[in-house]
């Protein structure tokens, strides 16, 4: 096997970029007051036992790491913090930790980059944080089977800064630089989803350490064919489980080659619903669309401001278009006439690298753009996907909701797929502010699910969508997925406390 070195600090800035927004919640120390004593007595021996298999630094009871440890990106939603941080260097090690937690019943809580927004990497019921940045190597490469095999601490931007080189990329996109482990973990999508899928369509194979310490491949020990009907899909089960079936210490992904020409465009309407009209008749139109995003009016504004850019205040889609440079010719000029037919703008074009990277860098930083735009205040980042036709009138309702509410909330989406978030900002200093947000993220989430959609179409559940889980899938359904997790992990130690409670 191949062996190939990526240093998650060279290529993920995100902890760095977001390290002052992600601490400065807390101000005061209050760890013991959510431990229980038998916990407490438990992780002394804990430390002591995992001391002697990682060395003194594989393991940190340090008050501001187990912190640093026990949240994501998202809106904080509690003070449960790990009592312990460990980072194993292999699939070996990792087991070791897995199972003397097993003996000592301590629950596990696997971290990637914890770019999570819904508070998936704190520690409910204490317990240790495992930290899988220090496993950071591609172990298998395949250009010719256009397949690659990583450990989970290589994040999508280093692997595709190694794949670059080859002519290859991988194209899952969330706007952080996430773990590749972390993204399986929380079935994400991005920008690219609507041409390439997201990750439950591009992960092959998943190495999986259970809580009990043992070790097994989702789809039978480095295999990696592009399809298989042998048996259940054991490897979609552990995409989108979120650390709470058992760790991913290896996932194995589906790469593509670099298209030969890319163009991005960049296009104003009228109003939502004719961006959205434009969007369905280019799918039905089956145009290989690589990317159509949509931003408001609120959206492009603030990133007009922010990036010093001049597009129109208006509902806007940017388009992305990958082929020959025939087909992507062509391409473009049947979408430009979509566009025409739904009263657009023309294309604003961008074909060199640079520029395409910037507009794309524009849309993927609008988080940061709105949290920057409206100093000292947070926001909740809401998740719903409906199918495509109800999205106009979900955005509609929800663009309505908004503004009654008097909350800033630009709304934007990956509208091919119908997923759409909306950016509610609330300052942390006004209960009231949070309450209103939070509110109408509730009101959202319940219309989306009474258009036959999802409470979240790519973040998960952690904590911030338990309550939505059981109106969508209903009680067998609920009831069966927790069957299944007291299959792989019976004493509900793999991040208990995420997705649904143990009764
Ligand atoms: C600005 C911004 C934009 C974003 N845009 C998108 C987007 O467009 N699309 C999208 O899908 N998401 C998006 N996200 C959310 C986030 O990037 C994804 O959820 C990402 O997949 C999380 O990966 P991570 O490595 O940071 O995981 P973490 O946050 O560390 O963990 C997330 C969950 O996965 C579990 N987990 C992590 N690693 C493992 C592992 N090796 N084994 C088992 N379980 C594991 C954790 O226990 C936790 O439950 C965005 C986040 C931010 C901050």
């Amino acid at each position: 096997m191949q062996c190939f070195f990526i240093s998650r600090f060279v290529f993920n800035n995100s902890l760095c970029q977001t390290g002052s927004l992600r601490y400065f919640h807390y101000s005061r120390f209050v760890l013991q007051s959510t431990r229980n004593h038998q916990l407490v007595d438990k992780i002394k021996v804990l430390k002591q036992n995992l001391i002697k298999v990682l060395g003194k630094d594989g393991i940190s009871d340090s008050e501001t790491i187990c912190r640093q440890h026990s949240r994501d990106e998202g809106v904080e939603r509690n003070d449960h913090i790990v009592d312990l941080v460990v980072w194993p260097k292999s699939t070996e090690e990792c087991s070791i930790i897995a199972s003397i937690c097993y003996e000592k019943k301590v629950p596990m809580i696997p971290f990637g980059t914890g770019t999570g927004l819904e508070s998936g990497v704190c520690g409910v019921h204490g317990g240790v944080s495992v930290d899988m940045s220090k496993m950071n190597k591609i172990v298998d490469f395949n250009p010719e089977d256009f397949d690659v095999t990583v450990q989970p601490g290589v994040t999508r931007k280093g692997l595709n800064h190694f794949l670059k080189d080859h002519g290859l990329w991988f194209p899952v996109d969330p706007g952080a630089d996430a773990s590749l482990c972390g993204m399986t973990a929380t079935s994400a999508s991005g920008t690219n989803a609507v041409r390439y899928g997201t990750m439950r369509e591009n992960v092959l194979n998943t190495e999986i350490v259970l809580a009990d310490g043992r070790v097994f491949w989702t789809a039978g020990k480095n295999r990696r064919s592009k399809k298989s009907s042998a048996g259940f899909n054991l490897t979609n089960l552990f995409v989108g489980s979120e650390g709470s079936l058992g760790f991913i210490t290896k996932t194995t992904l589906k790469i593509y080659g670099i298209p030969e020409m890319m163009a991005s465009a960049v296009c104003a309407f009228p109003t939502v619903k004719a961006a959205v009209d434009m969007c369905v008749q280019v799918l039905q139109s089956n145009i290989p669309i690589a990317r159509i995003e949509l931003m408001d009016d609120v959206a492009m504004e603030m990133c007009n401001n922010h990036n010093k850019l001049n597009y129109e205040v208006a509902p806007t889609l940017f388009l992305e278009f990958h082929g020959t440079e025939e087909s992507v010719k062509s391409q473009a000029k049947f979408a430009a006439e979509i566009a025409d037919y739904n009263g657009g703008s023309q294309f604003h074009w961008a074909y060199e690298t640079e520029e395409r990277n910037r507009l794309w860098k524009a849309r993927h930083d609008i988080y940061w753009t709105v949290l920057q735009s409206n100093p000292g205040c947070r926001a909740i980042v809401t998740d719903v996907c409906v199918p495509i036709t109800c999205l106009p009138d979900l955005i509609a309702q929800t663009k309505s909701d908004i503004q009654k509410s008097g909350i800033i909330g630009p709304c934007l989406g990956h509208v091919g797929d119908g997923n759409f978030h909306s950016f509610l900002v609330f300052n942390p200093s006004e209960p009231e502010e949070l309450k209103k947000a939070e509110q109408l993220a509730s009101r959202l989430t319940k219309r989306a699910l009474d258009l036959n959609g999802t409470c979240t179409g790519e973040h998960g559940i952690g904590i911030g969508k338990m309550a939505y889980l059981e109106k969508e899938i209903g009680p067998v359904g609920l009831e069966m997925m927790k069957s299944i997790k007291r299959t792989f992990d019976p004493h509900w130690l793999m991040n208990p406390g995420k997705i649904f409670s143990s009764e």
